[in-house]
Protein backbone atom coordinates (compact mmCIF):
# COMPACT_ATOMS: atom_id res chain seq x y z
CA UNK A 1 0.00 0.00 0.00
CA UNK A 2 1.38 3.41 -0.77
CA UNK A 3 1.61 6.46 1.23
CA UNK A 4 -1.46 8.15 0.20
CA UNK A 5 -3.80 5.27 0.55
CA UNK A 6 -2.69 4.75 3.93
CA UNK A 7 -3.53 8.32 4.53
CA UNK A 8 -6.56 7.89 3.09
CA UNK A 9 -7.44 4.76 4.93
CA UNK A 10 -6.56 6.50 8.49
CA UNK A 11 -8.54 9.19 7.81
CA UNK A 12 -11.65 7.35 6.21
CA UNK A 13 -11.28 5.00 9.75
CA UNK A 14 -12.16 8.00 11.66
CA UNK A 15 -15.13 9.32 9.38
CA UNK A 16 -18.59 8.46 9.73
CA UNK A 17 -19.67 7.08 6.60
CA UNK A 18 -22.24 10.21 5.99
CA UNK A 19 -19.06 12.75 5.51
CA UNK A 20 -17.86 13.01 2.66
CA UNK A 21 -14.45 13.29 2.32
CA UNK A 22 -13.20 15.89 -0.69
CA UNK A 23 -9.04 15.17 -1.24
CA UNK A 24 -7.68 18.96 -1.72
CA UNK A 25 -5.17 18.30 -4.50
CA UNK A 26 -4.09 22.04 -4.97
CA UNK A 27 -0.27 21.84 -5.91
CA UNK A 28 0.43 17.60 -6.23
CA UNK A 29 0.44 16.04 -9.29
CA UNK A 30 -2.11 14.08 -11.27
CA UNK A 31 0.03 11.07 -10.56
CA UNK A 32 -0.55 11.56 -6.67
CA UNK A 33 -4.51 12.07 -7.72
CA UNK A 34 -4.70 9.19 -9.76
CA UNK A 35 -3.25 7.45 -6.85
CA UNK A 36 -6.26 8.53 -4.25
CA UNK A 37 -8.83 8.01 -7.17
CA UNK A 38 -7.26 4.26 -7.32
CA UNK A 39 -7.90 4.14 -3.94
CA UNK A 40 -11.55 4.42 -4.51
CA UNK A 41 -11.28 8.29 -4.49
CA UNK A 42 -13.64 10.80 -6.51
CA UNK A 43 -13.89 14.12 -5.08
CA UNK A 44 -10.82 16.36 -5.45
CA UNK A 45 -10.48 20.19 -4.32
CA UNK A 46 -8.65 22.49 -6.51
CA UNK A 47 -8.03 26.92 -5.68
CA UNK A 48 -6.76 27.84 -9.17
CA UNK A 49 -8.90 27.70 -12.00
CA UNK A 50 -5.81 26.75 -14.85
CA UNK A 51 -4.62 24.00 -12.96
CA UNK A 52 -7.98 22.62 -12.50
CA UNK A 53 -8.83 22.53 -15.97
CA UNK A 54 -5.93 21.35 -17.11
CA UNK A 55 -6.33 18.25 -14.22
CA UNK A 56 -9.97 18.06 -15.41
CA UNK A 57 -9.12 17.70 -18.90
CA UNK A 58 -6.51 15.00 -18.52
CA UNK A 59 -8.23 12.88 -15.42
CA UNK A 60 -10.78 10.54 -15.37
CA UNK A 61 -14.53 12.29 -16.04
CA UNK A 62 -16.17 10.92 -13.35
CA UNK A 63 -14.05 12.89 -10.74
CA UNK A 64 -16.31 15.57 -9.13
CA UNK A 65 -13.93 19.05 -9.35
CA UNK A 66 -14.40 20.72 -6.09
CA UNK A 67 -13.19 24.28 -6.58
CA UNK A 68 -12.33 25.90 -2.63
CA UNK A 69 -9.88 29.26 -3.65
CA UNK A 70 -10.36 32.71 -3.78
CA UNK A 71 -12.22 32.91 -7.70
CA UNK A 72 -11.62 35.34 -10.13
CA UNK A 73 -14.18 36.94 -12.13
CA UNK A 74 -12.37 36.10 -15.33
CA UNK A 75 -11.85 32.65 -14.53
CA UNK A 76 -15.53 31.30 -13.87
CA UNK A 77 -16.24 31.18 -17.60
CA UNK A 78 -12.94 28.47 -17.58
CA UNK A 79 -14.52 26.05 -15.12
CA UNK A 80 -18.40 26.52 -15.32
CA UNK A 81 -18.31 23.39 -17.39
CA UNK A 82 -16.22 21.46 -15.40
CA UNK A 83 -17.02 22.14 -11.54
CA UNK A 84 -19.05 19.32 -9.59
CA UNK A 85 -19.17 22.44 -6.26
CA UNK A 86 -17.90 25.68 -6.49
CA UNK A 87 -17.67 26.24 -2.44
CA UNK A 88 -15.54 29.73 -1.67
CA UNK A 89 -18.52 31.90 -2.96
CA UNK A 90 -17.69 35.16 -1.56
CA UNK A 91 -20.16 38.12 -2.57
CA UNK A 92 -23.45 38.50 -4.50
CA UNK A 93 -21.65 39.64 -7.48
CA UNK A 94 -19.91 36.69 -7.66
CA UNK A 95 -23.28 34.53 -7.71
CA UNK A 96 -24.67 37.16 -10.71
CA UNK A 97 -21.02 36.19 -12.72
CA UNK A 98 -21.79 32.19 -12.29
CA UNK A 99 -25.45 32.61 -13.18
CA UNK A 100 -24.82 34.57 -16.38
CA UNK A 101 -21.94 31.89 -17.31
CA UNK A 102 -24.34 28.97 -15.80
CA UNK A 103 -27.31 30.52 -17.95
CA UNK A 104 -24.83 30.67 -21.02
CA UNK A 105 -24.18 27.40 -21.27
CA UNK A 106 -27.61 26.10 -20.07
CA UNK A 107 -26.27 24.18 -16.72
CA UNK A 108 -26.95 25.47 -12.95
CA UNK A 109 -23.82 25.63 -10.67
CA UNK A 110 -24.02 24.13 -7.22
CA UNK A 111 -22.17 26.33 -4.91
CA UNK A 112 -21.92 27.29 -0.90
CA UNK A 113 -21.85 30.30 0.81
CA UNK A 114 -18.40 30.55 2.25
CA UNK A 115 -18.65 32.19 5.84
CA UNK A 116 -15.91 34.34 7.66
CA UNK A 117 -15.79 32.48 11.20
CA UNK A 118 -12.04 33.07 11.41
CA UNK A 119 -10.71 35.62 13.50
CA UNK A 120 -7.98 36.20 11.07
CA UNK A 121 -7.93 39.48 9.56
CA UNK A 122 -7.59 38.78 6.50
CA UNK A 123 -10.99 38.42 5.38
CA UNK A 124 -13.11 35.77 2.94
CA UNK A 125 -16.46 35.00 3.08
CA UNK A 126 -19.59 36.72 3.74
CA UNK A 127 -20.38 37.83 7.36
CA UNK A 128 -23.02 36.08 9.24
CA UNK A 129 -25.80 39.09 8.81
CA UNK A 130 -24.78 39.18 5.74
CA UNK A 131 -25.63 35.46 5.40
CA UNK A 132 -28.99 36.00 7.22
CA UNK A 133 -29.57 38.72 5.22
CA UNK A 134 -29.34 36.91 1.81
CA UNK A 135 -31.80 34.35 2.45
CA UNK A 136 -34.23 35.81 4.67
CA UNK A 137 -34.84 38.58 2.10
CA UNK A 138 -34.83 35.83 -0.27
CA UNK A 139 -31.96 37.12 -2.53
CA UNK A 140 -31.35 33.55 -4.43
CA UNK A 141 -33.97 33.95 -6.34
CA UNK A 142 -31.95 36.48 -8.32
CA UNK A 143 -29.81 33.19 -9.49
CA UNK A 144 -31.81 31.39 -10.64
CA UNK A 145 -29.27 28.87 -12.87
CA UNK A 146 -27.52 28.71 -9.19
CA UNK A 147 -28.24 25.98 -6.60
CA UNK A 148 -27.29 27.10 -2.95
CA UNK A 149 -25.99 23.61 -1.40
CA UNK A 150 -25.18 24.82 2.10
CA UNK A 151 -22.36 26.64 3.60
CA UNK A 152 -18.13 26.14 3.84
CA UNK A 153 -15.65 27.62 6.29
CA UNK A 154 -12.43 28.14 7.39
CA UNK A 155 -11.40 28.01 10.91
CA UNK A 156 -8.67 29.90 12.06
CA UNK A 157 -5.54 28.81 12.16
CA UNK A 158 -4.52 28.04 15.83
CA UNK A 159 -3.79 24.89 18.03
CA UNK A 160 -6.67 26.47 20.86
CA UNK A 161 -8.91 23.79 19.98
CA UNK A 162 -11.67 25.61 22.22
CA UNK A 163 -11.31 28.58 19.72
CA UNK A 164 -11.88 26.33 16.59
CA UNK A 165 -15.30 24.39 17.78
CA UNK A 166 -16.65 27.83 18.52
CA UNK A 167 -15.79 29.17 15.67
CA UNK A 168 -17.56 25.64 13.79
CA UNK A 169 -20.56 26.08 16.52
CA UNK A 170 -20.89 29.26 14.90
CA UNK A 171 -21.03 28.55 11.03
CA UNK A 172 -22.96 24.76 11.96
CA UNK A 173 -26.23 26.98 14.04
CA UNK A 174 -26.20 29.82 11.15
CA UNK A 175 -26.40 26.59 8.75
CA UNK A 176 -29.07 25.01 11.09
CA UNK A 177 -31.11 28.08 11.47
CA UNK A 178 -31.16 28.78 7.42
CA UNK A 179 -32.52 25.60 6.76
CA UNK A 180 -35.58 26.54 8.84
CA UNK A 181 -36.16 29.65 6.02
CA UNK A 182 -34.74 28.42 3.05
CA UNK A 183 -37.14 25.70 1.58
CA UNK A 184 -34.92 23.51 -0.58
CA UNK A 185 -33.87 19.81 0.20
CA UNK A 186 -30.52 20.46 -1.30
CA UNK A 187 -29.18 22.84 1.07
CA UNK A 188 -27.88 20.12 3.02
CA UNK A 189 -23.83 20.59 2.93
CA UNK A 190 -22.01 21.78 5.57
CA UNK A 191 -18.06 22.05 4.47
CA UNK A 192 -15.83 22.16 7.61
CA UNK A 193 -12.99 20.34 8.93
CA UNK A 194 -8.99 20.31 7.14
CA UNK A 195 -6.38 17.98 8.03
CA UNK A 196 -5.60 19.46 11.64
CA UNK A 197 -9.56 20.14 12.59
CA UNK A 198 -11.95 17.80 10.99
CA UNK A 199 -12.17 15.78 14.52
CA UNK A 200 -13.31 18.66 15.34
CA UNK A 201 -15.83 19.89 12.73
CA UNK A 202 -17.23 16.21 12.84
CA UNK A 203 -18.23 16.93 16.25
CA UNK A 204 -20.07 19.75 14.89
CA UNK A 205 -22.05 18.13 12.74
CA UNK A 206 -19.94 18.73 9.68
CA UNK A 207 -21.30 16.76 6.01
CA UNK A 208 -18.17 17.79 4.13
CA UNK A 209 -14.48 17.89 5.33
CA UNK A 210 -11.69 18.85 2.74
CA UNK A 211 -8.41 17.47 3.62
CA UNK A 212 -4.64 18.27 1.70
CA UNK A 213 -1.53 18.10 3.50
CA UNK A 214 -2.96 15.05 5.79
CA UNK A 215 -3.52 12.67 2.40
CA UNK A 216 -1.00 14.22 -0.02
CA UNK A 217 1.95 15.74 2.32
CA UNK A 218 3.31 19.40 2.49
CA UNK A 219 2.78 21.64 -0.55
CA UNK A 220 5.58 23.51 -1.33
C1 LIG B 1 -5.87 24.21 1.11
C2 LIG B 1 -7.25 24.14 1.63
C3 LIG B 1 -7.70 23.01 2.34
C4 LIG B 1 -6.81 21.85 2.71
O1 LIG B 1 -5.89 22.24 3.68
P1 LIG B 1 -5.01 21.14 4.50
O2 LIG B 1 -4.67 21.84 5.75
O3 LIG B 1 -3.86 20.83 3.64
O4 LIG B 1 -5.90 19.97 4.73
C5 LIG B 1 -9.02 22.99 2.74
N1 LIG B 1 -9.86 24.02 2.49
C6 LIG B 1 -9.47 25.12 1.82
C7 LIG B 1 -10.45 26.21 1.57
C8 LIG B 1 -8.15 25.22 1.39
O5 LIG B 1 -7.77 26.33 0.75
Amino acid sequence: MNEIEKNIQEIRAKLPENIRLVCVSKFHSADSIMQAYNAGERDFGESRAQELCTKAQNLPSDIRWHFIGPLQSNKIKQIAPLIYLIQSIESEKMLSQINFCAEKIGRKISVLLEVHIAEEKQKHGFLKSEILDFFTQKKWQKFPFIEICGLMGIATYTTDNEKIMQEFHVIKTLFDELKTVFPNSNFNTLSIGMSDDFPLAIEQNSTMIRVGSRIFGSRN
